[in-house]
């Protein structure tokens, strides 16, 4: 409750320490006292995401030295001044610690395009470690039927939401392909579903549990080597590319219908080649969504809330911070679905 941080408590946390490939490793950091509007959580869960990655390969941009991990949940245990409501609330937080409010973007409530936008775990300290600091405006109250872990992918769903909800992108009756049964695919599938779309998810013969996985959630699992056979008419309604894969996104680009509704949702890290005359030639709509906005929070509250998507089932692994680096190889091989890191079992 103190609004100085002098004689702060260390924490060890996960840094990105300087730029270039790799230079992640565990270090310690102040433990953060929030000031006016701000609270401390006590990080239940950070999820490892394709970003994580992209950021240790330095493919996204970073300001080290900086505590990564941007998909989090955890519970408030101190708060500033006028945050106080917060205290022992469970909550996800949005990432932006710092947005102008000023600009044309803020002023449109797409905080997430803001050019001056830093976020936590790329430009402020992220939740790798046992404690993050975060401006109460950010918070959102994790729903009772989610688990104390799968709260960490509030922001992956609400990304995903950014990319394909108001408006939304498929109409009951739709057929829509998901490429890439990652998490990121996965979400995209139920919310796909939940719009009433009647949904097919493709993924590589590595891709056996995570398939499964998404069998069991009501989606209809599909091998790429198969998808051919799996194109129903004259191709999908809507296509998601969540792979962020070249191969990937051409055979999407390849599976949807003249006038189809095509999303990227994932991240290549590079520039890539891919025929983009289909566009054209299918007079495609192209939409896509970067990071999340309190509208999209709110979606995925109310997705969350009625039941439409679960989390739970996708976090197929829970390790301490200390075998981080076992976990992003893991996470880098597509091995398990979404696996976390839980700073309170290093204690
Ligand atoms: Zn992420
Ligand atoms: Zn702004």
């Amino acid at each position: 409750m103190s609004e100085t941080t002098t004689d702060a408590q260390p924490m060890t946390g996960l840094i990105k320490r300087d730029r270039g490939a790799h230079n992640v490793g565990l270090g310690e950091v102040p433990r953060p006292v929030p000031g006016p509007d701000e609270v401390l959580l006590q990080v239940y869960a950070t999820g490892i995401c394709g970003t994580d990655l992209h950021i240790q390969d330095d493919e996204f941009a970073s300001t080290p030295p900086v505590v990564m991990g941007h998909e989090v949940t955890g519970r408030v245990v101190e708060a500033g001044p006028g945050a106080e409501d917060w205290l022992g609330v469970r909550v996800s937080p949005e990432t932006y610690f710092y947005t102008c409010d000023r600009c044309e973007a803020c002023l449109a409530g797409r905080r997430n395009l803001c050019p001056t936008r830093k976020s936590i775990g790329s430009h402020v300290n992220g939740g790798f470690a046992s404690h993050v600091l975060v401006p109460q405006r950010n918070l959102h109250e994790v729903h009772a039927s989610v688990g104390e872990h799968a709260g960490a992918l509030y922001e992956p769903l609400s990304c995903v939401a950014q990319c394909l909800c108001d408006p939304a992108v498929a109409s009951p009756g739709d057929t829509a392909l998901v490429v890439g049964p990652g998490a990121m695919g996965i979400l995209t599938a139920q919310v796909l579903k939940a719009q009433g779309a009647e949904v097919t998810i493709s993924g590589t013969p590595g891709d056996q549990q995570r398939l499964d996985i998404a069998a069991s959630l009501g989606l209809t699992p599909v091998l790429a080597g198969d998808l051919e056979d799996a194109i129903p008419g004259i191709g999908f309604d809507v296509v998601a590319d969540a792979s962020g894969n070249e191969r990937g996104i051409d055979a999407g680009l390849r599976a949807i219908r003249k006038g189809g509704h095509y999303v990227q949702v994932g991240l290549t890290g590079k520039p890539i080649s891919v025929d983009i005359d289909l566009v054209c030639l299918k007079e495609l709509v192209v939409t896509s969504g970067f990071a999340s906005t309190p509208r999209s929070w709110h979606r995925v509250e109310r997705l969350l809330a009625s039941g439409a998507v679960v989390l739970d089932p996708l976090v197929t692994d829970v390790s301490p911070l200390s075998a981080w680096e076992t976990s992003f190889a893991r996470t880098r091989k597509a091995d398990g679905l979404k696996l976390m890191l839980d700073p309170r079992m290093d204690a």
